[in-house]
């Protein structure tokens, strides 16, 4: 019997070379995307080998769709949970030069809705299934520019993560509010706003759910992965430098698969079995580094607004 996990967003980048090294371990994956010929031609060029992976339909940015995705997981037994060793919550888009939000089918902003409320309810509808394995685990997928904790936090371009009061949640998080924090709209901002609440919404899981349930709930940074499509929409100079100046300037370069590598470590290695932690290998990376555990900005940590965060979003993807 091999072990069972769920990748969101497996058709490129840091969830393909996740979904390959965890085939590698002798797990089974799940590739959960959007677009299922282009996952099926991601892992066909990858070789993976057609008995250990299945592709099914998610597109993120649909709270229905999202739905709808875990009800064909379960089956012909809706009400009865399926084991589930793993969910790795990795989908995310990134389109920093949109001037205008785009829109989800609820209403709300594509970047937010793709990238946290979409992975919220797919981790609260999965619990049930992740309970019914025996050492389950969930991990997300954050990043260091969401983290104020670290100088990668602190860039400036267009504004680190921030929240405000979540006004713009408290106000229904449609047209014309855009932003987490009421403000005006600032696309590179929304990505990082909602990568902090991706990593927020793991150290509540793990407040709320991990004595109860077992359940180990952790996130990771797994470098700069610098060539992945996730800069497909950054300016066409961006993408061509950005690989270089963090090879040989910031040396915070990592490859695909050393990514997708560190991903399966967090998701199945014993080392990794401590819940409510946030794993880093630094930012410049060094050969034969061991992960650590990295401390998270006060925003991140502050449990009454991730309490707060969980209640607010509960409402907009009426769970
Ligand atoms: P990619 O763009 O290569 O992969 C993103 C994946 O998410 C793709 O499979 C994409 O599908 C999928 N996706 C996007 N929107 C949706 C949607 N609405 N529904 C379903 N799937 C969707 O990016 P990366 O591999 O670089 O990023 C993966 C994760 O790693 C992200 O969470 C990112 O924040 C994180 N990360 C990345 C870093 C980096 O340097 N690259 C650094 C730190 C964290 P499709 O192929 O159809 O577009």
């Amino acid at each position: 019997p091999h072990k069972l996990a769920i990748i969101t967003g497996a058709s490129s980048g840091v969830g393909l070379h996740a979904t390959k090294a965890l085939i590698d371990r002798g797990w089974h994956v799940i590739m959960a995307c959007r677009d299922l010929a282009k996952a099926e031609a991601a892992a066909q060029e990858l070789g993976l080998p057609k008995q250990a992976y299945e592709i099914a339909h998610i597109d993120l940015g649909s709270l229905d769709s999202v739905r709808a995705f875990h009800a064909a997981f379960r089956g012909d037994n809706p009400d009865a949970p399926r084991a589930l060793d793993a969910l790795v919550c990795n989908a995310a888009t990134y389109m920093p030069l949109l001037k205008e939000p785009l829109r989800s089918p609820e209403g709300y902003e594509l970047s937010v809705a793709t990238n946290y409320f979409g992975h919220f309810l797919l981790a609260n509808l999965m619990l049930e299934d992740l309970q019914a394995a025996p050492t389950p685990r969930l991990v997300t997928l954050g990043t260091v520019t969401a983290n104020s904790e670290e100088f990668g936090g602190k860039i400036p371009i267009p504004a680190p993560a921030d929240l405000g009061d979540f006004d713009g949640l408290k106000t229904g998080f449609k047209a014309p509010v855009a932003m987490i924090d009421g403000k005006d709209f600032k696309a590179g901002k929304a990505y990082k706003d909602s990568k902090l609440c991706t990593m927020m919404m793991s150290r509540e899981l793990h407040a709320r759910y991990h004595q109860e349930t077992g359940i180990i709930f952790n996130t990771l940074y797994p470098g700069c992965v610098a060539d992945t499509p996730l800069f497909r929409n950054a300016p066409p100079l961006f993408q061509k430098i950005f690989p270089w100046f963090q090879k040989n300037i910031t040396k915070g370069y990592v490859s695909q698969p050393l990514s997708g590598e560190r991903v399966a470590q967090v998701v199945d290695d014993p080392d990794f079995a401590q819940s409510g932690v946030h794993w880093s290998w630094g930012n410049r990376q060094k050969q034969g580094r061991d992960a650590f555990a990295q401390g998270l900005s006060d925003k991140a940590t502050d449990a009454k607004r991730s309490e707060q965060l969980w209640e607010l979003s509960a409402k907009l993807v009426s769970l």
